[in-house]
């Protein structure tokens, strides 16, 4: 039976070998029916140069062969390793015993056929041995294929390990930099493992393998948070969500308290009970803090409004009953007179409010800028001492003071040190009942000049003392307390300490027990030669001038022109731009106080064009600089008053005038004569001392 046909990719080459071309021909007779390729060799040499240069499946080799016999080409071949398996038939027509069987045999061949040949016997086995070696070839091929696949796998397996690996390193780094802490329970075994910063979060040494036990955190669980994290815990069990838990724990090392968030999942491979419990856990202290501090500062903000409505009404509601009864007919000079006391202590008061909530706005701004001048300490604190005077006599306190040895001088704004001074001593008579005694001493102790103010009163709970210089912060912050005040005295005291370089501390022994306030400023050294304060022109101080107020409210005109008169000078009015000029040219005055926020022609171009000459019917230069009046601005100025400078061409910008009367301008009025005298110096110019807040 004919073989089916062959693709030419499965033929196989089939060595024939033999001297003698007949037999060659007769050999390919009989195989050429099998469809595979049959190659010729005459000699030993050309069958082994034919086998090393093709894949060869089967070799026939004739026995009897001139130089070289079959038994010795069958040797040779089977010394070579590639041809070691090769199957060889040997066909002889003379050697036909047992022996010579057995010698082709042992030479290596795998059959031996006499002649003649029985050429379906012949077919039949080269035949199979074709197939034995296509077969072969095949399955080699199907090897190379699936070490080839099994290669390319591994490659892909390598590098998709190598991911993993880099991703889990970047997770790492990620959780470690986050200072997040790991856990992998089995909860099979109850076995879990921990990250090193679990370890250290909970408070336990880490241990090394990271072996742990659920117990070992759920132990450390703060006693009043357990129920809801458990609570949570079992929940995510049951329907496979997240858990999820801020709570507390108690750390294992000292019982501290810390606050965690701790994330996690119950895993398991098939559905029901779940195996495994992963997740992540970190340390939140710091942000709980911050929104406790936020939640503080809400509350004490809220707190403060409520305060400060209170504080703004109660004055009003006493100068709205003195004006009620000013109007009342008939009045006699004894009630007028106690009604104008009223509204000008209460003036006071909020004009005082206004002052500090505008410089704890400012200094929160950074918009606070000391003049710093060399500044003997006592007198400025005496100064306090006078602001303060009527509030401690009012309360009949017994005030002690002790000035220093010698003159302590500082670097420093002498109102601002006043500031703080009037701060501490208010507050010192404040809280403590009538009849107290403060103490005032200032010294220098070393580099430094120290001011302490200490009384016996009310005292400050420790709790209170690292906290009680805080914006707005007040022991009883009720606003039923007998003070007044609205928490911001303090925080001044330590902004402006701070910004002279210095430092302010407190010290109490409890409630009942008094307090203590001790100031610490940097000292200098003594100048050469410096102005004596409060020293004063006396050829200026009671001078007369001739004062041009411009206002487009002209209420506020108004007043200040009859407070300003009651002060002996001659004033006239003006409430727009146009006006001012045209009465600044008819009057002539030595001083313009003028509002900047003019409706229609504004302050700064009023006074650009005083300056310039402008408005002056008679063209004449008597407004020109140097010989015009002094200008000086006043209104909502955009820099903090005297800390920049006013309107181009204005000698001095001041913030409208606090405590409700011109003094502050009179002064700087005073001061201006001078200075225009002494062209750069402007010596006497001492400011309003602040006065003092009276009880609400
Ligand atoms: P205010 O006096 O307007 O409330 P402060 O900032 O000056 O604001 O003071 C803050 C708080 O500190 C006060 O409300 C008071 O509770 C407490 N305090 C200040 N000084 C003293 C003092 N000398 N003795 C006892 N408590 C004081």
């Amino acid at each position: 039976m004919a073989p089916d046909r062959m693709d030419a990719d499965d033929r196989v080459n089939i060595l024939l070998v033999d001297d003698q071309p007949a037999k060659l021909l007769s050999y390919e007779a009989v195989l050429s029916d099998l469809g595979q390729n049959l190659i010729r060799a005459q000699s030993a040499r050309e069958a082994l140069e034919c086998l090393l240069r093709n894949d060869i499946a089967v070799i026939l080799i004739d026995v009897c062969m001139p130089d070289f016999d079959g038994f010795a080409l069958v040797s040779m071949i089977r010394e070579h390793p590639r041809f070691d398996r090769t199957p060889i038939i040997l066909v002889s027509a003379v050697f036909m015993s047992d022996v010579d069987r057995l010698r082709g045999y042992e030479k290596g061949a795998i059959d031996y056929v006499s002649v003649p040949i029985v050429p379906e016997l012949l077919r039949a086995k080269v035949a199979a041995f074709a197939d034995l070696h296509r077969k072969t070839r095949q399955l080699e091929e199907l090897n190379a294929q699936l070490e080839r696949r099994v290669a390319e796998r591994t490659t892909e397996l390598e590098s998709s390990g190598a991911r993993v690996r880099a991703g889990e390193e970047r997770l790492r780094l990620a959780v470690e930099g986050a200072g997040m802490a790991t856990w992998d329970a089995d909860l099979r075994t109850g076995r879990a493992f921990w990250s090193a910063t679990f370890f250290t979060i909970l408070g336990y040494e880490p241990v090394h393998g990271g072996e742990a036990s659920t117990e070992m955190w759920t132990g450390c669980i703060h006693p009043d948070d357990v129920a809801r994290v458990m609570d949570g815990m079992h929940r995510a069990r049951a329907d496979r969500s997240l858990f999820s838990a801020d709570h507390r724990i108690i750390r294992v090392d000292g019982g501290d308290v810390v606050w965690v968030s701790s994330f996690g999942r119950f895993l398991g491979d098939a559905p029901g009970e779940p195996s495994r419990f992963v997740g992540v856990l970190f340390d939140i202290t710091a942000r709980i803090r911050m929104q406790e501090t936020l939640r503080d500062a809400d509350r004490r903000k809220d707190q403060f409004l409520a305060m400060l409505a209170h504080e703004l009404r109660n004055p009003l509601a006493s100068m709205r009953n003195a004006v009620k009864i000013m109007y009342a007919e008939p009045l006699g000079e004894d009630t007028l007179g106690r009604c104008r006391d009223i509204i000008d202590r209460q003036v006071d008061q909020l004009a005082l409010l206004v002052d500090d909530l505008l410089d704890v706005s400012r200094i929160t701004a950074g918009k606070i800028k000391l003049r710093l001048e060399p500044v003997d300490l006592w007198p400025v604190v005496s100064e306090a001492v006078a602001a303060s005077r009527i509030l401690i006599d009012d309360r009949r306190h017994v005030l002690t003071v002790r000035p220093p040895e010698q003159p302590v001088w500082v670097d420093g704004d002498r109102v601002r040190l006043a500031q703080v001074v009037t701060n501490l001593l208010n507050n010192a008579a404040k809280y403590q009942d009538d009849g107290g005694r403060i103490r005032l001493d200032v010294e220098r102790d070393g580099d430094e000049a120290v001011i302490r103010v200490r009384d016996e009163g009310i005292g400050i709970p420790p709790d209170m003392l690292a906290r009680i210089f805080d914006l707005f912060l007040q022991v009883d912050g009720s606003i039923h307390r007998a003070q007044g005040g609205l928490g911001i005295g303090l925080s001044l005291v330590r902004s402006l300490v701070e910004m002279h370089g210095g430092e302010v501390e407190v010290r109490s022994e409890g409630l009942g027990k008094g307090s203590e306030f001790v100031v610490r400023l940097p000292c200098r050294a003594a100048p050469a030669s410096w102005p004596r304060p409060g020293e004063t022109d006396p050829a200026r101080a009671g001078a007369r001038h001739r004062i041009l107020v411009v206002d487009d409210n002209e209420d506020a005109a108004e007043s200040q022109a009859m407070l300003l008169q009651m002060a002996g000078h001659e004033v006239f009015v003006a409430f727009n731009g146009s006006a001012a000029l045209d009465r600044a040219a008819a009057e002539q005055p030595a001083v313009v106080l003028l509002d900047i926020g003019l409706a229609g022609m504004d302050g700064l171009e009023v006074c650009r064009r005083l300056r310039a000459g402008a408005g002056t019917p008679r063209g004449d230069d008597r407004l020109r600089p140097g010989r015009g009046p002094a200008a000086l601005a006043r209104g909502r100025l955009r820099h903090a008053p005297g800390q920049a400078r006013g309107p181009r061409g204005a000698h001095e910008a001041a913030g409208r005038p606090a405590r409700g009367c011109p003094a502050d301008h009179l002064q700087v009025i005073r001061g201006r004569s001078r200075r225009r005298r002494s062209a750069r110096a402007w010596p006497g110019f001492k400011p309003a001392a602040r006065g003092v807040r009276s009880g609400a």
